[in-house]
């Protein structure tokens, strides 16, 4: 049981992409949301991009981005591709290579 949960902990640090959303740049027209809704939708809050379990980077009590590593990003670099605003951005965590 106890080593069943540690192994989940680690999946869900360590993943071999880190996907992140510039909310300063999103203006919330939602082709993210379009292309790939299993990982995006517009938040209540902002009317921005978010990403269900993303961690929140704050600035001055305002978020500025989200972050989220898994190991396969399926739908998610279509919709980076899409964003006419460049606010999607996705990082090989294995090599440091920025896809987008
Ligand atoms: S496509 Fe880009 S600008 Fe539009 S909601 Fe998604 S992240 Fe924001």
């Amino acid at each position: 049981m106890t080593n069943g949960v540690m192994r989940r902990k680690k999946v869900n640090c360590m993943g071999k992409f880190r996907v992140e959303i510039d909310k300063n740049a999103c203006q919330g027209f939602g082709a993210c949301v379009e292309l790939c809704p299993q990982f995006f939708q517009l938040s209540d809050v902002d009317g921005k991009s978010t990403i269900e379990g993303a961690k929140k980077v704050m600035k001055e009590n305002e978020v500025v981005a989200e972050t989220l590593e898994l190991d396969k990003l399926e739908c998610i670099r279509e919709a980076a591709e899409a964003c006419p605003f460049n606010a999607i951005h996705i990082l090989n965590l294995e090599t440091g290579e920025k896809l987008i």
